[in-house]
C-alpha cells in the first residue's frame, strides 16, 4: 500500500508521469469500496439570489447583469415530485444564500418532499445551528457545503465578508446533527498552491467527509476573476482521484464543471474515482440563469433529456444506475 503523506500527495500532484497509475488505482478503489453502481441525484437550482460576494461566482450579489429568480416553494416541491417520478432516490436543493427561504419556509418544503420515499440533500450555504437543526428535524438527510479552499489567506481573498472559521463551524454543526456531510474544493483559484490542494485532501480526511465534490474553477466574465485562466481539468481530476484513494468509501460526484472543461468530463471522472452524478432537474427556463460559471452544460435540455443522456453514457461504460438512496456505506 502506498503511503499518502502530505509529501507524497504533493509529489503526485506535481508529477504527471504517474497519472495513469493514479487514475487506475482510484478506479480500483472505487470499485472495491462502492462498487459499480452510480447514484443519480436530481439537482434543483431553486434560487440564484445571493447575498455573498464570492469572487469566483457569477451569482455574487454585485453582479447586476444576471436576471435573478426565486422558485416558489410549491413549485420546488412539485419539481421534486417530478424527479421522484423519474426515478431519482435523492433530490438536491441548491441555491444562492437567499434569506427569503427562512427556516420555516425551508422546513415546509423539506417536509412536503419527504412525504415521498426520497433522500433530501441541501446546498444552501451558511446557516445557524438552529436552522440546521430544524432542517434535520424536518427530514433533511444530507448537506453540501464546500470549504472551497483550506488556505485561510486565499479563503479571505476569495470571500469578502465571510469567515473561514464560520465555514468550519457549519461543517462541524452539520456533523454533530447527524447529517451526511459533503464538502469539497475548487481547483485553479488564483494564487492557489499545490501544497494547499494537498491540505484540502487531508482536510476531507480529517473531518471524515461523507461526500466530496471537486471542481475546476471556471472564469465568469461578470466577476473580479474574469481574466484568470480556467482551472486545469487534469489537476482537478487528480485531486478527485487522490480523495477517492485516501477516503475510500465516500460518495464522490463527477461534477458538472468537469464536463464544462472536457466534453467527456463526467465519464472520465466516473472512471477515475467518482460514483455519483447530479443531473439537473430544474426546468429549462431557469437553467441559464443559474450561472455560477459560464458554458454550463445542458442549459437547453429538459429534465427528461438529461436523465436519458446520462443513463446512456453510464451504461455505455459498463456501470449500472443505483436503485437505492446511496448513503455512505451503501445503505
Ligand atoms: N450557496 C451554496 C451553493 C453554492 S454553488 C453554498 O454556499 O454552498 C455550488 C458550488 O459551485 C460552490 O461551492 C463553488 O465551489 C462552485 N462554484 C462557484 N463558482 C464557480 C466557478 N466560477 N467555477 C467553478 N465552480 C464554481
Amino acid at each position: 500500500m502506498v503511503d499518502f503523506s502530505k509529501e507524497k500527495i504533493i509529489d503526485i500532484l506535481y508529477d504527471d508521469s504517474q497519472n495513469d497509475w493514479l487514475f487506475s488505482l482510484a478506479d480500483k478503489t472505487r470499485k472495491k469500496y462502492v462498487g459499480n453502481e452510480v447514484h443519480l441525484r436530481g439537482l434543483i437550482e431553486f434560487s440564484n439570489i445571493c447575498k455573498c460576494q464570492c469572487k469566483y461566482c457569477g451569482l455574487r450579489s454585485p453582479n447586476k447583469s444576471i436576471e435573478r429568480y426565486r422558485i416558489k416553494p410549491e413549485d420546488i416541491v412539485s419539481f421534486a415530485q417530478k424527479a421522484v417520478n423519474m426515478g431519482y432516490k435523492t433530490v438536491v436543493l441548491q441555491s444562492g444564500e437567499d434569506e427569503y427561504y427562512s427556516s420555516d419556509v425551508m422546513c415546509d418544503i423539506i417536509e412536503k418532499i419527504k412525504e415521498n420515499d426520497v433522500a433530501v440533500t441541501l446546498s444552501i450555504g451558511e446557516r445557524s445551528f438552529d436552522d440546521y437543526k430544524s432542517f434535520k428535524e424536518a427530514g433533511a438527510d444530507r448537506y453540501l457545503i464546500r470549504i472551497e479552499t483550506t488556505d485561510r489567506e486565499l479563503y479571505k481573498q476569495m470571500h469578502p465578508n465571510m469567515d473561514f472559521n464560520n465555514r468550519l463551524r457549519c461543517l462541524s454543526d452539520l456533523k454533530t446533527l447527524g447529517y451526511e456531510v459533503g464538502t469539497g474544493c475548487l481547483v485553479g483559484l488564483p494564487n492557489q498552491t499545490i501544497e494547499s490542494l494537498a491540505d484540502d485532501i487531508l482536510f476531507f480526511k480529517e473531518i471524515n467527509a461523507d461526500m466530496v465534490g471537486i471542481g475546476p474553477f471556471i472564469a465568469h466574465q461578470e466577476t473580479p476573476l474574469k481574466d484568470v485562466p480556467n482551472g486545469n481539468f487534469i489537476l482537478a481530476l487528480k485531486v478527485m482521484a487522490l480523495t477517492r484513494i485516501i477516503l475510500k468509501d465516500i460518495n464522490i460526484p463527477a461534477t458538472t464543471a468537469m464536463e464544462t472543461l472536457n466534453p467527456n468530463g463526467r465519464i472520465i471522472a466516473l472512471q477515475s474515482g467518482a460514483n455519483v452524478v447530479m443531473p439537473n432537474v430544474t426546468t429549462t427556463e431557469y437553467r441559464a440563469k443559474y450561472e455560477i460559471y459560464p458554458n454550463k452544460i445542458c442549459i437547453n435540455e429538459n429534465p427528461e433529456q438529461c436523465r436519458g443522456c446520462i443513463e446512456g453514457k453510464i451504461k455505455s461504460i459498463g456501470r449500472t444506475i443505483a436503485e437505492t438512496k446511496g448513503f455512505r456505506g451503501n445503505r
